[in-house]
């Protein structure tokens, strides 16, 4: 069945409105009539099936039919944190990123980065960010739609790290082993009771980081972490990362 992410306000407990993209997808693209149902989501957590009523081009409304419990979202909060890649390698982050479960997604720029950051192209840059997490969410059946914040600077970062129950700072130097693996690391790993635990994961650029980087990541709390021996690529990580946390937080069974 459909879904649609709505506006809050566009989302009372009895009607919703569906309008843009959205109301031209319903009735252009999917060519569906009076009484088709759709799942809807304010992106926010509340949830509904709703029965199409009116149908225009620019504009549907719809009666809200039942309000269903809000399914498809992670137990534990991980943002991933991307130093900027070359090319559309970040628009792939966003997209395979919120399939497997990431909450948020923090462009940052370090000292290797290729790609030369330009703050003038960031709000339009931004806009088609957010499009894919909004579009990749409504795939994958979430009920939140990730944020994707604008790009901060490695000194923003670092002083983010402490907002975070554990910050998983990729590092390939610290290789497979016991003590600087991510098995292991995930294995320790202990939250505070009740609140949801929040967990950082932060990639390097395709030049790597720089040890001084590392350093100061480690200095602010962050732990060094390897992926295994081999060296993946800046796309690959965060995807590799994300998938053993959401597996150890037991998205996939297990207890
Ligand atoms: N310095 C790397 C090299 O020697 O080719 C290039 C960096 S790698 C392409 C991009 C980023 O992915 C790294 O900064 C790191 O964050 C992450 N990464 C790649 N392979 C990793 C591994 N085996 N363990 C931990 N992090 C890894």
């Amino acid at each position: 069945m459909q879904r649609y992410f709505v506006a809050p306000e566009a989302f009372t407990d009895r009607q919703v409105t569906l309008a843009g993209d959205d109301a031209r997808h319903i009735v252009r693209v999917m060519r569906m009539k009076e009484g088709d149902e759709v799942i809807v989501s304010d992106g926010a957590g509340r949830e509904a099936l709703a029965v199409l009523r009116r149908l225009a081009p620019d504009q549907v409304e719809a009666e809200v039919a039942e309000i269903r419990p809000v399914t498809g979202e992670p137990v534990w909060s991980v943002t991933i944190a991307q130093s900027l890649p070359k090319g559309d390698k970040m628009e792939l982050v966003i997209q395979k990123g919120t399939e497997i479960g990431a909450v948020s997604f923090l462009p940052f720029e370090s000292e290797r980065m290729i790609v030369q950051y330009d703050a003038k192209k960031e709000g339009k840059r931004l806009e088609r960010w957010r499009k894919i997490a909004k579009e990749a969410a409504e795939q994958a059946h979430r009920s939140m739609i990730p944020d994707v914040e604008p790009v901060c600077s490695w000194k923003q970062l670092i002083d983010r790290m402490s907002g975070y129950d554990a910050v998983l700072f990729c590092y390939e130097r610290a290789g497979g082993s016991v003590t600087s693996g991510l098995r292991g690391l995930l294995a320790g790993l202990a939250f505070p009771g009740g609140a949801k635990p929040r967990l950082l994961i932060v990639v390097g650029p395709e030049g790597g980081f720089t040890e001084r980087e590392a350093e100061e990541a480690e200095a602010a709390g962050a732990r060094l972490v390897g992926l295994g021996p081999r060296i993946l690529r800046t796309e690959t990580a965060a995807m590799v990362a994300l998938t053993c946390v959401m597996y150890e937080s037991g998205e996939m069974g297990g207890s």
